[in-house]
């Protein structure tokens, strides 16, 4: 079982990452977008923790923690990505309206954000955009629902998520920003598929 401080642990360890990873996730965006992925999630993370820091009382609920996170990014992001995330994390926080998530929560976590992002963006896996990382992840959160190990459903949608943004390279956009390249959209990785990879890892760290 994860609690509600391991939901904040993760979101302040997906600020770190994002942080870290803000130069990385805007030459993607460079190569195939516009140039400011890694900056949107920067400063929509930072703005997010600045958020957690001025709670008066402390969050009750591991949905708290995910619904604060969809309000700070709906407000701050902008872009593709701001809408996306911030419905991800509104229907995600929506499933874990309790103190502690088990598997199964986390499984529907998984499900629910990826639900918001299809429905949001209307992509499909194949695309290249950050469906391309959720939707494996979902997929092998389900599989690894069984053992009944939520740091083991965790561990399995950050793996596929890793493998699922790896595996965009190659692809062709034809959603999202990237997809005026055409062809020449191939040969990066897509940015939203990476800055995905980075959150769910970023899960999994605050898990161990
Ligand atoms: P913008 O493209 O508006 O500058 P960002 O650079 O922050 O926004 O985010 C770009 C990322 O958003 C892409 O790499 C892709 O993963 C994701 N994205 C864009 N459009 C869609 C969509 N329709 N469905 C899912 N993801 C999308
Ligand atoms: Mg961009
Ligand atoms: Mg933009």
């Amino acid at each position: 079982e994860l609690d509600v401080g391991w939901a904040e642990r993760w979101i302040r360890q997906a600020a770190s990452d994002l942080k870290a990873g803000r130069d990385e996730l805007t030459e993607l965006d460079r190569r195939i977008g516009d140039g400011d992925h890694g900056n949107n999630m920067d400063r929509g993370f930072t703005a997010v923790v600045a958020k957690l820091d001025g709670q008066a009382e402390p969050l009750e609920t591991v949905g708290q923690v995910l619904k604060l996170v969809a309000t700070t990014l709906m407000s701050t992001v902008g872009g593709a990505s701001g809408p996306l995330y911030g419905t991800a994390f509104l229907r995600a926080s929506k499933v874990v309206d309790q103190a502690t998530a088990d598997a199964g929560h986390l499984v529907s976590l998984v499900e629910a954000a990826t639900e918001g992002i299809v429905a949001r963006g209307r992509a499909h896996v194949g695309e290249k955009t950050m469906v391309d990382a959720w939707q494996p992840a979902v997929e092998a959160a389900e599989s690894a629902a069984e053992s009944g190990d939520a740091l083991a459903v965790l561990r399995a949608a950050a793996e596929a998520a890793e493998a699922g943004a790896v595996a965009t390279v190659p692809l062709v956009a034809t959603k999202g920003r990237a997809s005026y390249l055409g062809e020449r959209s191939a040969g990066t990785e897509d940015p939203g598929a990476r800055s995905t990879a980075m959150l769910l890892a970023a899960a999994v760290t605050a898990a161990e």
